[in-house]
């Protein structure tokens, strides 16, 4: 498409994020465009059909809240809804509110300039598709760019090569495969066991153990299910101005306070429930102190203990060096017991690391594996990846990579200076991963919304973060972080993962109720820590005293 007249607002991605956003927009009378390089809707469910994959957030809350009929109608049948039901959820979603018709799929956004002078994006996609609009917003969600570490020699294997994040669209048949992953994050944790059921031979390469809770996954009993569907709007309500977007209540009880028999019958309750619960809802200060900590990351090692029948197999899945619950904690099925089969063999890569491919395999510095496949479940460039990779330039030409240079610099996570009338939903320095997801997506896109309606009512037609407001909230996402043990830890998070990425933690930890309660004064106080510029002709400065920083 090339629009002759400027649309309102593009849109980038078609997740939950992206067909909320158009919906909203296209809803609340804006002209709206999305775009979206895969070839359907669905985002991180389009893309990652690895085998295993299924989210972490229980089904009944792993949804959209503004869809109330959808919300009876769909059926909640296992507790966590696995990918291929999600995507399903999606397409229906987009179905019910004629949403395709107002994308371009196949279309990966690679620039987006910003004109000052007009005060127009223009966007442009790797297939040929430009389109000019006042607004950007992105929704491209945070753990879409793929890291696929550099091995010596990667390109000689002559196997198969596939990514958890990038998998293909027709499943991957393993019978009879000699299968190598590489990586035992959640992704690798989901993907692990059940591989291994179909897998000649599965080598698993672990770089550093993980701890990871039962799921306890299964059938979710159906009266249950009709008294949740009765209480919806209260279950909302309550993820909504919860810590994480769940709508469960935190433990209030400190580890250290109890017996060191109450505690491990708090985590074996926790562990046979599974979920993640086993860290918020048994005590409140696991992530907050070393010594409380330990307590759990010693139950899991125990668990471990009890599950690996090889000693030495046990001894090599024990994570050491890092407090549990700073690397995201995984919920799985079978992964320790994985270790257990005759087919499965476990290659400790801090002993003996990789030294290079081969076209048969890998290579290590104590030996060569020889493989017929090798899956990456090597995580993401998160956060700031997505949004560097969409090649998007604001005032002088800039590049969110030139300004991020010493991490990223936003305004509650959703704005940055020198980028007029650019939207970043669920960015750094908001809830985002440390939450459920479309929680913290719908709080972003109706708050973007409201802002989008309010500027109009305002006949203003430039918004952007003020320096100040953002140094303010990039140093506050920072001192709320070093409250916990998270700093300690070289995860993700904290951009460790990406060689040359800056080390600074990512998203925000102050909480998915008071983060929204906060945004929510903001836009009251009519915006505070933005300015806006009016639309009359030749005006290109902010206002004195319009909506100004407090
Ligand atoms: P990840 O947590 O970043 O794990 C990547 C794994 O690959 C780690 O074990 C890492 O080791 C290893 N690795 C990376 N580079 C390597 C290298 N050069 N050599 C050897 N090993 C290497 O990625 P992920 O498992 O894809 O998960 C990312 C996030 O996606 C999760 O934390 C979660 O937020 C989300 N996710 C959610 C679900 C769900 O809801 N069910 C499922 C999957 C993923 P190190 O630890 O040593 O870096």
């Amino acid at each position: 498409m090339a629009n002759a007249e400027p649309l309102d607002a593009v849109v980038i991605g078609a997740g939950f994020a992206g067909l909320y956003m158009v919906y909203r927009l296209r809803e609340d009378g804006f002209s709206v465009h999305g775009f979206e390089r895969g070839d359907g809707v669905g985002g991180t469910w389009y893309w990652n059909r690895y085998p295993g994959a299924r989210c972490d957030s229980e089904i009944m809350y792993y949804s959209f809240s503004f869809l109330s009929e959808l919300e009876q109608e769909w059926p909640l049948t296992e507790r966590y809804p696995g990918q291929p039901d999600i995507l399903r959820y999606l397409e229906e979603v987009a179905s019910r509110l004629d949403l395709r018709k107002d994308f371009t799929f196949g279309a990966e956004v690679t620039a987006a300039e910003y004109d000052e002078a007009a005060h127009l994006w223009t966007v442009r996609t790797a297939q040929g598709h430009v389109a000019t609009a006042r607004y950007v917003v992105t929704a491209v969600g945070c753990l879409s760019a793929a890291n696929f570490p550099e091995f010596p020699g990667a390109e000689r294997f002559q196997g198969l090569s596939l990514h958890t994040g990038n998998w293909p669209r027709e499943p991957v048949d393993f019978t009879g495969k000699r299968v190598a992953v590489i990586g035992t994050g959640a992704s690798g944790i989901q993907a692990i066991p059940v591989i291994a059921e179909q897998a000649a031979h599965l080598t698993v390469f672990q770089r550093t153990a993980q701890f990871t809770i039962p799921a306890e996954n299964g059938p979710l009993d159906q009266d249950f299910v009709a008294l949740w569907k009765q209480n919806y709007p209260e279950w909302r309500r309550r993820a909504r101005h919860s810590l994480a977007g769940f709508p469960y209540t935190a433990s209030v009880t400190y580890a250290l306070e109890v017996s060191a028999a109450e505690r491990r019958a708090a985590f074996e309750a926790a562990w046979g429930a599974g979920g993640f619960t086993f860290l918020s809802g048994t005590f409140r200060d696991l992530v907050m102190t070393e010594e409380a900590n330990a307590t759990a990351a010693d139950f899991v090692r125990s668990k471990i203990d009890e599950i690996v029948r090889d000693p030495a197999v046990a001894d090599m899945l024990k994570p050491r060096g890092f407090p549990i619950g700073t690397k995201r904690l995984p919920l799985d099925t079978n992964y320790y017991e994985t270790f257990n089969r005759p087919n499965v063999s476990l290659v400790d890569l801090k002993q003996t690391p990789v030294t290079g491919l081969t076209a048969t395999g890998i290579t290590t510095s104590a030996g060569h594996h020889e493989v017929d496949v090798i899956v990456y479940a090597t995580g993401f460039d998160a956060l700031t990846g997505p949004l560097e990779g969409l090649g998007i330039r604001g005032r002088d030409g800039q590049t969110l990579k030139d300004v991020w240079a010493e991490g990223p610099r936003t305004y509650l996570g959703v704005a940055v200076p020198g980028f007029p009338n650019l939207f970043t939903i669920t960015g750094p320095g908001s809830p985002s991963v440390l939450s459920n997801m479309p929680v913290s997506i719908e709080q972003h896109v109706e708050w973007i919304g409201d802002c989008l309606s309010w500027l109009r009512a305002e006949g203003a037609e430039v918004i952007e973060a003020t320096e100040q407001a953002t140094t303010a909230w990039t140093a506050h996402v920072q001192d709320v972080a070093s409250h916990t043990l998270h700093p300690k830890a070289a995860t993700w998070y904290m951009g460790a993962n990406i060689p040359g990425k800056p080390r600074v933690f990512l998203p925000y930890i102050g909480g998915v109720g008071p983060y929204r309660d906060h945004c929510a004064k903001v836009a009251a106080n009519g915006y505070e820590g933005f300015t806006t510029t009016g639309d009359q002709e030749g005006d290109d400065g902010a206002r004195p005293g319009d909506h100004r920083a407090a």
